[in-house]
């Protein structure tokens, strides 16, 4: 959250607790998820690059499909903007099926998460893990 902000062109507006989930598609330990608002003057695959780059700086690598991972940051809306390019798609596709975004998207805007949605995904366990510390360091 620190390293969006600081961003030129980009703020934090909101941020929702940590959670704790069992990894989707994928191996290894539980996942921590959280879902965050930002205002920007960055167009979105510029956002995009902005993410990749945070995501490189905590040593990212992408050694197969869907391996664990230090960081991943995915661009999940785009105001109620629809993407469709080669590398971004906007809404993020998979978004609807993943309580570890529902849960924690209805914590910062209900408005966007519907009832319905949050029944669809209520089989995936998923625990709140705390809230997010900006600018405390261990
Ligand atoms: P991942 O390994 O899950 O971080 O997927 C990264 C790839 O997905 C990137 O190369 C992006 O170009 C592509 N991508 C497509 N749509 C999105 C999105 N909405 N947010 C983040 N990455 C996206």
């Amino acid at each position: 959250l620190a390293a969006l902000d600081a961003v030129p062109g980009v703020r934090v507006q909101r941020a929702s607790s940590l959670y704790r989930t069992a990894p989707v598609d994928s191996s290894g330990p539980d996942y921590l998820n959280a879902v965050a608002e930002v205002a920007t003057t960055l167009t979105a695959p510029a956002l995009l690059d902005a993410l990749q780059a945070i995501e490189q700086a905590a040593g990212r690598e992408r050694p197969y499909r869907n391996a664990p991972r230090t960081l991943d940051l995915d661009l999940l809306l785009y105001g109620e903007a629809r993407i469709h390019s080669t590398r971004l798609t906007v809404p993020h596709p998979r978004m609807g099926e993943r309580a570890f975004v529902q849960v924690p998207l209805a914590e910062i805007a209900p408005q966007l998460v519907s009832a319905a949605a949050l029944r669809a995904v209520a089989g995936q366990r998923i625990e709140r893990a705390g809230p997010i510390e900006v600018g405390v360091r261990p």
